[in-house]
């Protein structure tokens, strides 16, 4: 084990740093690991470049990073669950485990939610850190540490799909084709769905959306695109918007069939001006969501079984020491850029 735990520190705007952190000691209930690969999410590069998002505001330096995976290098005392040497993924938010929405399974809905990566708690981007045990889930022999990583966006996917009812035979619209777009299009797939269509203006999205099997994809800016879509589809079941544009939830609703549901995951704008008394007429639902519950085993079992190709929307690695060139990758947007994974060890 290396005595050295150096971290990606934000310390302000545009000022990311490495920095030589102590090496926690784990509570009685708490696991420590040393972590093997971390991918840079959006919300860590808007931290990056505005220092907040919306409430969550960064007052002290903070470790950056929230979809990790690592390998367990001590356990505290009452820990029974892992040992030293199991590989696990990480699931980065611990909830107060007390409240009505813990008590209930919707603890993603904790106000007391301590959550990797969001201020004041120090992110996974070091060499080690603790986590609660029961939020650490052992890997089995085929699935690697930078799959792990990806369990976290794979969770929201999943969790979306879940709050849309998507099943076997379902029809399904992904607006946006960024990492959650296109991990909510492996769940939708994953959880029986027949035809699944993707949106994004950024063709070499779109490119990757097929390739990782969805059934159709179109530009919404190329004239009735997306209505076309719900035509050939005979009006989707479901759709989930991944990009929080305001043309696309208004897309989304029109190209949903009457008693069908519209599940929102993108977080744009505060206010968007929507065809909401279409919603109501036609009985489409509009869900929202909130991270993910209960995810994380569907999520490891997904990718074990190879019905979720999570690897596949790796498009880039660097190591931690070259963390800044990684950040300047992933905030580039570049259409063949999905998700930038940092390699920790
Ligand atoms: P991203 O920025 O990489 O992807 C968004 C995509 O939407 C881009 O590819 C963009 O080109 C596309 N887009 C823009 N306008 C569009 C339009 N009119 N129609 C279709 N596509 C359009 O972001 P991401 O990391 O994939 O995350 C997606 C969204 O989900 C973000 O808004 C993020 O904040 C949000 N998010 C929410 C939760 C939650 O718990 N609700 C969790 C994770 C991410
Ligand atoms: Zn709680």
């Amino acid at each position: 084990m290396s005595t050295e735990n150096r971290a990606a520190v934000l310390h302000g705007v545009d000022h990311l740093r490495l920095d030589e952190r102590p090496i926690p000691t784990p509570a009685a209930d708490e696991v420590l690991i040393a972590i093997g690969a971390v991918g840079i999410c959006g919300s860590d590069v808007h931290y990056l470049k505005h220092g907040r998002i919306g409430p969550f505001v960064v007052e002290a330096p903070m470790v950056l990073g929230h979809e990790s995976g690592g390998t367990v290098v001590e356990v505290g005392a009452s820990v029974t669950s892992l040992k030293e040497g199991d590989r696990v993924a990480i699931e980065p938010g611990v909830p107060c485990r007390r409240c009505t929405f813990c008590k209930t399974g919707r603890y993603n809905l904790c106000a007391g939610v301590r959550f990797l990566a969001t201020p004041p708690i120090d992110g996974s981007m070091a060499g080690y850190i603790v986590h609660a045990a029961d939020f650490c889930y052992r890997l089995p022999d085929a699935v690697g540490l930078e799959e792990a990583a990806m369990l976290e966006p794979l969770s929201v996917g999943i969790h979306a799909c879940r709050r849309g009812g998507v099943g076997v035979g379902s029809k399904v619209l992904v607006t946006g084709a960024g990492p959650i777009g296109l991990t909510s299009l492996l769940a939708a797939r994953a959880a029986g769905a027949d035809y699944v269509a993707v949106t994004d203006p950024v063709e070499g999205r779109l490119a990757h959306a097929s390739r990782v099997g969805a059934n159709a994809t179109a530009n919404p800016g190329s004239g009735d695109a997306v209505q076309e879509l719900a035509q050939e589809a005979g009006g989707f079941d479901v759709s989930i918007d991944c990009s929080g544009a305001e043309s696309a939830v208004s897309d989304a609703i029109s190209a949903t069939r009457s008693g069908g549901k519209v599940v929102l995951v993108g977080l744009g704008a505060d206010r968007l001006t929507l065809p909401i008394v279409e919603s109501a007429t036609r009985e489409v639902d509009l869900l929202g969501v909130f991270r993910y519950a209960n995810t994380y085993p569907t999520a490891l079992s997904m990718v074990a079984s190879g019905r979720a190709d999570v690897a596949a929307l790796i498009t880039d690695r660097y190591p931690l020491t070259e963390v800044q060139e990684a950040f300047d990758m992933a905030g580039a947007a570049s259409g063949e850029t999905i998700k930038v994974m940092v390699e920790v060890s």
